[in-house]
């Protein structure tokens, strides 16, 4: 059984409450580490410390500050293997996912922003009528940043890395139902000899550490991803309090494919982007539009397709679905099967509990599941599930696929599958939301503005608009006299 330390000043410690949280394998449905049971206190010792290392943080030159976050980076290099494992017996996601997506884009996330400091430069506002402004982009202070479970160590450092590399000192919770790697992470900046206090992790539970940060007048700006409901009440706390929010929230994300696609890339695409990291990935596609002239081939061949994935050991080379990543969420998605069934959906493929034979029988399985025969704006085509379940449809026209897109709450992602350029588009113009794929999917530039409209966010994460997120903006004007 491992223990998992805060890590608060520099040092891994024991919670205030001297309490612990079970860690769960999903793949074994077992408790394997315990986890500390924060609380308000050990916010505020890590708040405390992150004030005292602020000043020399923010003043140390940017090429210092880089080398040390390369260090980091270089550290979650150093100890891949035992990261992917790691991420892999705490999420439930395979083994191969880990290797070839979390962990790379981890150390991705420290050196981007490293090596992205090196080249920041403020604009300035030249007036003709003698006057010079210049913006002064400072850092904030002590800042908050929350994550969940679906992608652990990638979204954690994803918010982590760009707070750091701009000056901020930082309080940070990962989700208590993955901390392993989060706990890693601690171990690898203290051997990468980043200053006590620069960075402060309080595990625990959302209800009182993540309350903690979100209320604590020592902390101005709070990143936040995770769910939509959970932003509401992060943003009711933060908004009297007048503190900067950037808020990456849930998805019902669309792929649109017309029938002039790019059939055989198209179809492995969307099987990869309803169903990788077992659909629990934001930007999961998870309601399928088919033009109609493709409808009926499309779905035989997805069915098929669907039914060649592997459900098994995370650890397992074959292995193309793994686990859930908790018993709760098990019975959500599991529930939302029930309802699309009650609201008329027909299950193509999947549908039920998986139980594997050996180590993993008590292991969270779900089959990956297509349903058909569902209206657009039904619950199960509105609301998140966030699992392996997918609906298909058919459509004719593009006003009737963007009306079908178009109508949740939410406003993440989308993909478009067409070769038509004029098209393209016209419908990625129309989509709201925040990110369009065309032709491909979670393919990633960390330059580009990352976030969601409506009920999916607000603000934006990714190259300098997390810079910007994570300083202050201080315009100086400065008038001279003209030659007269
Ligand atoms: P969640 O339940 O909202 O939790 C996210 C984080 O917030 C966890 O660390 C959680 O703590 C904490 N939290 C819970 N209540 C809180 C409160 N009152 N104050 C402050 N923090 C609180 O989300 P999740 O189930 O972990 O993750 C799945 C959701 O995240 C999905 O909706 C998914 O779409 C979304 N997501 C969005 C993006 C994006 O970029 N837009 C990316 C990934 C995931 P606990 O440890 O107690 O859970």
């Amino acid at each position: 059984m491992t223990t998992i330390h805060n890590y608060i000043n520099g040092a891994l410690v024991a919670p205030a409450s001297a309490q612990y949280l079970d860690v769960y394998n999903p793949a074994l449905g077992q408790v394997y580490a315990e986890a500390p049971d924060s609380d308000a206190r050990d916010v505020q010792q890590a708040v405390e410390a992150a004030q005292s290392a602020f000043p020399a943080w923010s003043k140390m030159p940017a090429e210092e500050r880089s080398q040390l976050l390369l260090k980091i980076a270089a550290g979650i290099e150093a100890n891949f293997d035992k990261l992917a494992l790691a991420e892999s017996i705490d999420n439930g996601k395979t083994l191969k996912l880990a290797k070839a997506m979390d962990i790379p884009r981890a150390a991705s996330n420290f050196f981007f922003y490293a090596t992205a400091i090196m080249h920041h430069a403020s604009e300035s506002h030249y007036m003709e009528e003698g006057a010079i402004n210049y913006t002064l982009r400072r850092p904030i202070g002590v800042v908050g940043c929350i994550s969940p479970w679906n992608l652990p160590l990638y979204l954690f450092t994803w918010k982590i890395a760009p707070a750091l590399a701009a000056g901020n000192c930082v309080v940070a919770k990962p989700s208590e139902i993955t901390p392993m790697t989060a706990y890693l992470l601690s171990e690898i900046c203290i051997e990468a000899g980043l200053p006590p206090g620069v960075l402060n992790i309080v595990h625990g539970l959302g209800s009182k550490v993540g309350q903690a940060i979100t209320e604590h007048s020592g902390i101005p700006a709070i990143s936040f991803t995770g769910g939509t409901s959970t932003g509401e009440q992060i943003a009711k706390v933060a908004a009297p309090k007048f503190k900067k929010l950037s808020l990456e929230l849930g998805g019902k994300n669309p792929a649109i494919i017309f029938a002039d696609c790019d059939y055989e890339k198209t179809l492995k695409t969307v099987v990869r982007s309803s169903f990788l990291n077992q659909g629990q990935i934001c930007l999961c596609g998870s309601r399928i539009f088919v033009e109609r002239p493709l409808y009926e081939q499309f779905k035989t061949d997805f069915v098929a397709a669907i039914k060649n994935l592997t459900v098994g050991d995370p650890l397992d080379d074959d292995t193309t679905v793994g686990a859930v990543v908790s018993e709760a969420h098990l019975h959500k998605v599991l529930s939302y099967i029930e309802l699309a069934k009650e609201e008329g959906g027909r299950i193509l493929t999947g549908g039920n509990r998986v139980r594997l034979e050996g180590n993993c029988a008590n292991g969270w399985f779900i089959e990956p599941t297509l349903i058909d025969g569902l209206g657009y704006d039904c619950r199960t085509n509105q609301e998140e599930i966030f699992g392996p379940v997918a609906s298909i449809m058919p459509f004719d026209t593009e006003e009737e696929v963007l009306l079908y897109a178009n109508s949740t709450q939410y406003g993440l992602a989308s993909s478009l599958w067409t070769e038509n350029l004029s098209r393209t588009h016209r419908v990625a113009e129309e989509l709201k939301t925040g990110i369009v794929w065309v032709n491909c999917w979670l393919l990633r530039d960390l330059r580009t503005p990352f976030g969601g409209m409506k009920n999916s966010g607000v603000g934006r994460e990714g190259g300098w608009e997390a810079f910007r997120f994570f300083t202050e903006a201080k315009n100086v004007c400065i008038e001279y006299q003209q030659k007269s």
